[in-house]
């Protein structure tokens, strides 16, 4: 075995390396972070697309603009990093049927109003607790039927549910959103972090303490300290463990521990549910989608729900790109996560076709991230229950024994965003580094009797 460390992270996602840094200022020299993929990041992920990055992962800082600052926008700001004022408010004045006419204003506005008051009835019914209320309330003219309801309905759920009940996100931290745009990724930012406790030289990460490739199996816990196993038959001690690795990783068999977890953990962490999200990029040889103001998001009606619903246009971010970006979700994602990206290429233009004629060209490229299959992801982000009590969240972030848990899921104001995960890592490190002072204070007293 290599020898023991104070802390192995298991993670160089934004929560696994924020973690390593509190620590690291603090004076934990003798760390470890193993991860899995060959690369640090995690859910940021940037990728070449034709001539421009795209962010496969997270694209969005959001929250700004509010009465506290945002942690991520602030480091952001500080490097530089390019991002473009995003307003999805016009999305809803941009909704296409299948013949490419634009549903009228009022028509679209009507939509909305009637998917929010029954998105707000549904959840009054939910917080109400009580299974017959919940019918009694449940006003099915509200119910979403046409294509333009199912999309609006699509797109308040999937995306804008601040319409409906307060997001922490955009009550502390402000409602407007920048999308990242910069060639160096939204990972520039981890990399700057990583930078400022880890070894690097001429942008690339060579401290040894960072192992990447290191597919964590198995952890074997007891009073004393964390045995850690890796696929490639590696064998880590440490005095604890932080563990960064998403909620669907969780929920996977990827990680075994033994003993097994307790089952209020194993219950708890069933009961999160997981987000799948995917943009879909598609690279075309010349633009034919309008692109003045209040144009960047646009909306497809389609009687199935969630069926290439959401779009945008990339030339706020990149002039000249020619890119549309897709978003799919949930059944729809893990749909065209396993046919392949031919078939789902033709599906993609016979929606365009619908919107924009038949003359319009075929798109050249198209990248189809697959965060569902990936073995190390297993999801977009942690999704909780929209009435879910405090008691899952904390559940899910307890420690267990010598094992502390981090990541976005595990941050009780901010599950599902980048500064969720920045902050998870932050507050689960002073849970160790308290821990430890505790270690220290008792060997201490113990020494003292000798
Ligand atoms: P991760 O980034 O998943 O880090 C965990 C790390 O653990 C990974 O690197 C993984 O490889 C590693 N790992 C897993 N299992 C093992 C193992 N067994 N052994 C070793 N290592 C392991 N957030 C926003 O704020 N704005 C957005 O616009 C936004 N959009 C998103 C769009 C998509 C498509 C996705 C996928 C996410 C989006 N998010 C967004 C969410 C955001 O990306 C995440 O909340 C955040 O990056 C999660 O960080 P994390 O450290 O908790 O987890």
């Amino acid at each position: 075995p290599s020898p023991r460390s104070s802390v192995i992270i298991i993670g160089a996602g934004v929560s696994g390396l924020s973690a390593a840094k509190v620590l690291a200022e603090n004076g934990i020299g003798d760390l470890l972070i193993l991860e899995a993929s060959d690369r640090i990041g995690g859910r940021i992920r940037k990728e070449k697309f034709g001539d421009v990055s795209v962010e496969l992962g997270a694209g969005w800082i959001a929250g700004v603009g509010g009465k506290e600052s945002n942690p991520v926008w602030e480091i952001a700001a500080k490097l530089g990093l390019r991002t473009c004022f995003s307003d999805y408010s016009n999305a809803r004045y941009n909704i296409y049927d299948r013949s490419g006419k634009i549903f009228p204003s009022g028509i679209a506005a009507d939509s909305y109003k009637k998917a929010v008051d029954s998105a707000i009835q549904k959840l009054k019914g939910l917080e109400s607790n009580c299974v017959e209320d919940a019918t009694n309330r449940t006003d099915f003219t509200l119910t979403p039927k046409t294509p333009i309801e199912l999309a609006i309905d699509f797109i308040l759920h999937d995306f804008e549910m601040a319409e409906v009940e307060p997001i922490s996100t955009y009550v502390d931290f402000g409602e407007r959103e920048f999308l990242v745009a910069d060639e160096r990724g939204y990972e520039y930012l981890l990399y700057k972090m990583a930078e400022e406790f880890l070894f690097t030289s001429e942008g690339k990460i060579l401290d040894n303490r960072l192992k990447l490739n290191k597919v964590v199996r198995e952890l074997q816990h007891s009073r004393n300290g964390v045995t850690v196993r890796t696929e490639d038959g590696c064998v880590y001690e440490a005095d604890y463990v932080i563990l960064s690795a998403s909620i669907g990783v969780l929920q996977s068999d990827l990680i075994s521990f033994r003993p097994p977890l307790p089952r209020w953990k194993t219950e708890a962490i069933e009961k999160c549910d997981v987000m799948v999200y995917t943009k879909i990029f598609l690279k075309f040889p010349y633009k034919f989608w309008p692109c003045g103001p209040g144009k960047e998001f646009f909306i497809y009606a389609h009687e199935r729900r969630g069926y290439y619903t959401f779009w945008q246009h990339m030339e706020n971010a990149y002039p000249g790109s020619n890119i549309l970006v897709v978003t799919l979700t949930n059944d729809e994602s893990k749909r065209v996560e396993s046919q392949s990206d031919e078939e789902t290429l033709k599906e993609a233009m016979v929606v365009l076709r619908d919107m924009f004629g038949s003359d319009i060209p075929d798109a050249t490229d198209i990248l189809v991230p697959r965060w569902w299959n990936n073995r190390f992801q297993r999801c977009s982000y942690s999704n909780y229950p929209m009435i879910s009590n405090n008691q899952v969240i904390n559940d899910i972030k307890a420690p267990v024994g010598r094992i502390f848990f981090t990541g976005e899921h595990t941050s009780e104001r901010f599950n599902g965003y980048v500064h969720g995960g920045h902050l998870a890592g932050i507050d689960t490190s002073k849970a160790v580094l308290k821990e430890m002072r505790k270690d220290e204070r008792q060997n201490d007293k113990q020494n003292q009797n000798f």
